[in-house]
C-alpha cells in the first residue's frame, strides 16, 4: 500500500466515526436534496435533457481539438489572448509572467477548482502576491487555511457557529454574529480588495467555441467583480469545459444549477468574450484564457474514461454518495472528491498513487443515477480497478488470494470440502483485514450440492 492510501484509510476511519461531522454534512446536503426536485420541475423531460447534454458533451469531447482551435480563433478576434498550458507548472509560470508585467501585488480570485488543482494561491504567495478568494465559501476556507471541502460548496462542513468563531478569531468580529452579519463583514473587506487588485482571476464553467467566449456561473456576483474591476482578467480553465455553441447554454445553465443547488438558474450567469472594446465603458484592458491540459489528454486517450470529461462539476454525485457523506471531502486528499474525484484523480494524478479511491466505493450506483450528464460513474470506477490490475499495480498477496478464490469457485468438489464450522474457522481466520469493520462470515452448514439434492430428491 502506498503512503497516500494508508493516509486515506486512517483519515476515513476517523471521519466515519465523527458524528458531529456527519450531522453537519447531512444537514447541508439535506437542504439541497429538498430543493433539487423543485428545480427539476422546470424540465418537461429531465431524462431527455440529461441525455441531450451528454450527447452535446460527447460531440464536444470527440472534436475537442477543433472546438478549442475555433474558440482561440474567435476569442482572439476580439483582442483576447489564449495560452495553452500542458501542466500546472506552465499555467503558474504564465500567470506569474502576466503578474510581473502588470506589476501586480494584489489579485482577486473567484471560485475555481482548476486554480485549486494547480495550487495557484501557494505560488502567488511565494512570489509576494496577495491573492484573495472572493466567493464567500472560498473566503471562509482561505481564512481557515483549508482547501475547499466540496466542488460546489467549499465550506459545507462548517455550520454558522463555526464560521462566526472563525471570523472572531481571524477578523476580531463579535463571536455571536448571524450569517447575514458575517456576510456583510466579508463583503466590506472584499469590496476594498476588488478596487485595489491589479489582476482578477476566474475559472469558467464553459468554454464556448462558436463565439469565442467563456461562461461563468455564480450566486454572489463576486466573479463579475473579479473580472471587471481589475485591469487584467485571467481565466484558467480545463480544456474539457468546451461546448460547441452559445445555444447549448440554454440546456447547460439550468442543468448545472438544478443538479448543483436545486435552483432553476443560478443568480449570475456571465458570458465574457474578451477585454473591454473601444465602444464599451466597463471591463478589463486585457484578457487571457489559459487552457489547461494537466492530464486531461491522458483521459481523452482512453475510450472508456473519456466519458468522465463530460462532467460539468455540478456536485450532485458528491451529495448522493454514501462514502462522501461519511468520510467528507478532505479525506480524499485530492482537489476533486466524491465519485467524480475517485474516477478522474487516478487518471490525472497517477493510478499507482490514487487507485485506492476507485476501490473506496460500494458501487451502489447512486452517483450514476443523479449525474446531470449521465456519466456512468460506477462503471468508470470498475474500469479504473481493471486498469490498475492490468498495469500490475496489485500486491502479490492480493493476486494470490484472487487466484485461489477463482480456483476454488470453479471447483465444486473443493467447495464441498468440510462443513460450515470448518469453513467459518478457516476463512474468518485467514481474512483478518476484511473483518476489521465487518462481522464474521457465516457459512451454511450444508453445501450447495447437499441442499440441491435434498430439494430435488423426489
Ligand atoms: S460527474 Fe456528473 S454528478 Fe458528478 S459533478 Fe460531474 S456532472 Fe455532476
Amino acid at each position: 500500500m502506498t503512503e497516500t492510501s494508508l493516509t486515506f484509510i486512517a483519515k476515513s476511519t476517523i471521519k466515519a466515526a465523527d458524528l458531529d461531522h456527519r450531522r453537519k454534512i447531512n444537514f447541508n446536503i439535506g437542504k439541497y436534496n429538498e430543493k433539487v426536485p423543485e428545480g427539476k420541475e422546470q424540465f418537461t423531460d429531465v431524462h431527455l435533457a440529461r441525455e441531450r447534454a451528454k450527447n452535446i458533451k460527447w460531440r464536444a469531447i470527440e472534436t475537442m481539438d477543433q472546438q478549442l482551435e475555433a474558440f482561440e480563433l474567435n476569442f482572439s478576434k476580439r483582442g483576447g489572448k489564449v495560452i495553452w498550458a500542458e501542466n500546472s507548472e506552465q499555467a503558474i509560470e504564465e500567470v506569474l509572467k502576466i503578474c510581473v508585467a502588470k506589476n501586480c501585488k494584489k489579485l482577486v480570485k473567484s471560485k475555481s477548482m482548476v486554480t485549486e488543482e494547480i495550487h495557484l494561491n501557494v505560488a502567488l504567495e511565494k512570489n509576494g502576491i496577495e491573492s484573495v478568494e472572493t466567493d464567500l465559501g472560498e473566503y471562509i476556507q482561505q481564512l481557515d487555511g483549508e482547501a475547499p471541502y466540496h466542488i460546489v460548496t467549499p465550506a459545507m462542513h462548517k455550520n454558522k457557529e463555526d464560521v462566526a468563531k472563525l471570523f472572531h478569531k481571524k477578523l476580531g468580529t463579535p463571536i455571536n454574529l448571524t450569517p447575514q452579519e458575517l456576510t456583510l463583514v466579508a463583503r466590506d473587506i472584499l469590496r476594498e480588495k476588488y478596487v485595489a487588485a491589479e489582476v482578477g482571476v476566474t475559472g469558467a464553467n464553459f468554454i464556448i467555441s462558436d463565439i469565442g467566449a467563456v461562461a461563468i456561473t455564480e450566486n454572489e456576483g463576486n466573479a463579475r467583480l473579479s473580472c471587471s474591476y481589475p485591469k487584467t482578467h485571467i481565466v484558467i480553465v480545463g480544456i474539457e469545459k468546451i461546448i460547441p455553441s452559445l445555444t447549448d447554454l440554454g440546456l447547460f445553465w439550468p442543468l448545472l444549477s438544478t443538479f448543483g443547488t436545486g435552483q432553476k438558474v443560478t443568480v449570475y450567469n456571465t458570458i465574457v468574450s474578451g477585454p473591454r472594446q473601444a465602444n464599451e465603458t466597463d471591463g478589463p484592458d486585457e484578457m487571457y484564457v489559459i487552457l489547461l491540459d494537466n492530464g486531461r489528454t491522458n483521459i481523452l486517450k482512453s475510450p472508456t474514461q473519456r466519458e468522465s470529461l463530460y462532467c460539468i462539476r455540478c456536485g450532485a454525485c458528491l451529495n448522493a454518495c454514501p462514502v462522501y457523506k461519511n468520510i467528507g471531502g478532505h479525506t480524499y486528499g485530492t482537489t476533486y472528491s466524491g465519485p467524480i474525484g475517485s474516477v478522474i484523480s487516478p487518471n490525472l494524478q497517477g493510478m499507482d498513487e490514487f487507485k485506492h479511491l476507485s476501490y473506496a466505493s460500494s458501487l451502489c450506483g447512486a452517483c450514476t443515477q443523479v449525474c446531470a450528464v449521465k456519466i456512468n460513474l460506477h462503471e468508470l470506477l470498475l474500469d479504473n480497478r481493471h486498469e490498475s490490475v492490468e498495469e500490475g499495480l496489485t500486491t502479490f498477496t492480493e493476486k494470490m488470494s484472487w487466484k485461489m478464490w477463482k480456483f476454488a469457485s470453479l471447483n465444486r468438489s473443493m467447495m464441498n470440502i468440510g462443513n460450515g464450522t470448518l469453513k467459518n474457522k478457516v476463512v474468518n481466520g485467514l481474512f483478518k483485514g476484511w473483518k476489521q469493520h465487518r462481522t464474521d462470515l457465516d457459512f451454511s452448514q450444508k453445501t450447495f450440492n447437499e441442499m440441491w439434492r435434498e430439494r430435488y430428491k423426489h
